[in-house]
């Protein structure tokens, strides 16, 4: 499968559809969810096209996978839900089976209570 320009989380990323940003840097954009499941329920997604987890950790580089995980880390401070505090839940759903409906890769993170 390739990767599709036109997912939805490529059109935000292009600034093609709205969204309610919480934090960018080079590699990483994040954004409030649409439909939250929880008071807090973000959605952080890389810059590069890249369709799941699999994809991602295949295809990308050392760089933008750390860069990744550092964002998590740094959103989840900024949002005051790190381990230090309350915690929160982060999840990837890759393929049809695990229920992915974007194919851009992305992480939820949930929390606030
Ligand atoms: P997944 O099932 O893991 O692919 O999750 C996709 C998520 O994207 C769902 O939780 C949707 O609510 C969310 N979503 C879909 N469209 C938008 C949008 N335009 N802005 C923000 N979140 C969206």
């Amino acid at each position: 499968m390739s990767y599709d320009k036109n997912n939805i989380f490529a059109k935000i990323l292009r600034g093609e559809l709205p969204c309610k940003k919480v934090y960018e840097n080079e590699y990483v954009f994040s954004f409030h969810d649409i439909y939250p499941q929880k008071k807090i329920h973000i959605l952080v997604i890389p810059k590069g096209e890249y369709i799941d987890f699999d994809d991602f950790i295949n295809k990308a580089l050392d760089k933008e996978i750390l860069e990744f995980n550092r964002a998590v880390i740094y959103i989840v401070k900024m949002l005051k839900i790190s381990n230090q505090e309350n915690g929160y839940r982060l999840l990837s759903n890759i393929g049809k089976d695990g229920g992915q409906e974007v194919s851009h890769f992305h992480y939820h993170i949930f929390g606030g209570e």
